[in-house]
């Protein structure tokens, strides 16, 4: 789906679906199913003989026409919707594996994505888990019946980049697919399957909605992929609400726009907190001095909303400073146009072995700030009057 329309236009202009009133706005199709005129042509459409809606499980114009666009921006051939982020990511593990098979992935994954990995093995999957960053670690870790691997990059929250290239090349010699959580990145800034990934997966309920409303996922990817997803999405249920279509197709509408005011905003305050001397240490993929700033500059235009660091002491200075903040929202949620801070080690990553936690750099100490629209001088006067406050 090469478009030579720049994805600034796509994201507004791109796949919609029309109701025939000749709307400006996007129509909403909120209804479950649909009629036909005759016995005939319910026929015809149960069979997939002609093009249309039948039951919005199976499909809707409003859902599909996010989907589209999503495949769009992703430079896919094809996109399903789903639920939620974790809906398209079990939908994918789900519809692509079976008992028998071996899936790699990266310790440093979203927690609850842990979470998931961790019932595959009830279901004869495997699953090996290894260090993010070592090329080597994911070679190793490849067997004959490896059959996907999976990550996340930049990861959350330390903003640690896989090599998107390295392992899709690795996947494929060995006849595996290469799935990547382009959730911290979106579209905007990142196409993981313009680097060669088979699969982009998204939650657009971090930053394609943008305003915190609401719950979504995508899966972008080659046609005939898309389709075996697809199927099992509409079989098991995990379908985008055409609500939830709705206002997300209005989010992808601003997503180029905040996404590059949110980073600028970001890098901003990343360079200023190293400055701070409450500060120990930031972690921001778009700092000239992160560890891997040469691939961050290959495969992300810019280096996204989420600003971690660490403040010097331990937990207890780490809760002063989410405490004493006015601006930021106490919240989980990231992608947002209002900033949040979020303690990893007691929220997101409750549930990791505290072992576990310190060895992949999740600390106590730790404080993850996702970076929205608010003026830069309040957000930077909030955080120093909480720093100031140690
Ligand atoms: C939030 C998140 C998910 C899950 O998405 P939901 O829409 O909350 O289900 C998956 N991966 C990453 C990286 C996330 O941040």
């Amino acid at each position: 789906m090469t478009s030579p329309l720049h994805p600034e236009t796509l994201a507004i202009r791109g796949a919609r679906a029309g109701s025939g009133y000749g709307e400006h706005s996007q129509a909403l199709f909120l209804t479950s199913s649909f009629t036909y005129d005759t016995a005939e042509e319910a026929r015809a459409l149960f069979l997939g003989e002609t093009e249309g809606f039948t039951y919005t499980r199976t499909a809707n114009p409003t859902v599909s026409a996010f989907a589209a666009r999503m495949a769009q921006l992703e430079k896919a051939e094809s996109g399903v919707a789903t639920a939620s982020g974790m809906a398209a990511i079990q939908a994918t593990l789900m519809a692509l594996l079976q008992a028998g098979d071996h899936v790699v992935t990266s310790k440093s994954l979203f927690g609850t994505t842990i979470g998931l990995l961790n019932t595959l093995p009830a279901y004869g999957i495997e699953v090996t888990f290894v260090a993010q960053t070592d090329v080597s670690a994911w070679q190793a870790a490849m067997r004959p019946n490896t059959k996907m691997l999976l990550l996340e990059t930049p990861s959350n929250p330390l903003g640690e980049i896989a090599d998107i290239v390295a392992l899709a090349q690795m996947a494929h010699a060995a006849g595996a697919l290469l799935a990547v959580d382009n959730c911290f990145c979106s579209p905007a800034l990142q196409q993981p399957i313009a680097l060669g990934a088979d699969l982009s997966i998204q939650s657009a309920t971090k930053a394609i909605d943008g305003q915190g409303r609401v719950m979504g996922g995508a899966v972008c990817g080659s046609a005939a992929l898309i389709e075996i997803i697809f199927k099992h999405v509409r079989t098991a249920g995990q379908i985008m609400s055409p609500f939830n279509a709705w206002v997300l197709l209005s989010g992808l509408e601003t997503l180029y726009v905040r996404m590059e005011k949110q980073c600028a905003n970001a890098l901003i305050l990343a360079q200023w907190l190293q400055t701070c001397p409450q500060v120990e240490a930031v972690y921001y993929p778009g700092l000239p001095e992160h560890p891997q700033a040469e691939l961050v500059r290959q495969q992300q235009s810019a280096g996204g909303i989420v600003v971690t660091f660490a403040v010097k002491g331990g937990q207890a200075e780490a809760w002063q400073v989410v405490d004493a903040l006015n601006i930021f929202s106490r919240t989980g949620n990231l992608g947002d146009v209002k900033s949040t801070v979020t303690h990893p080690f007691t929220t997101t990553h409750a549930r990791v072995e505290p072992a576990e936690k310190i060895a992949t750099g999740i600390t106590p100490n730790l404080l993850r700030l996702s970076i929205g629209l608010e003026h830069i001088d309040d957000l930077r006067a909030d955080l120093q009057q909480a720093l100031d406050q140690l």
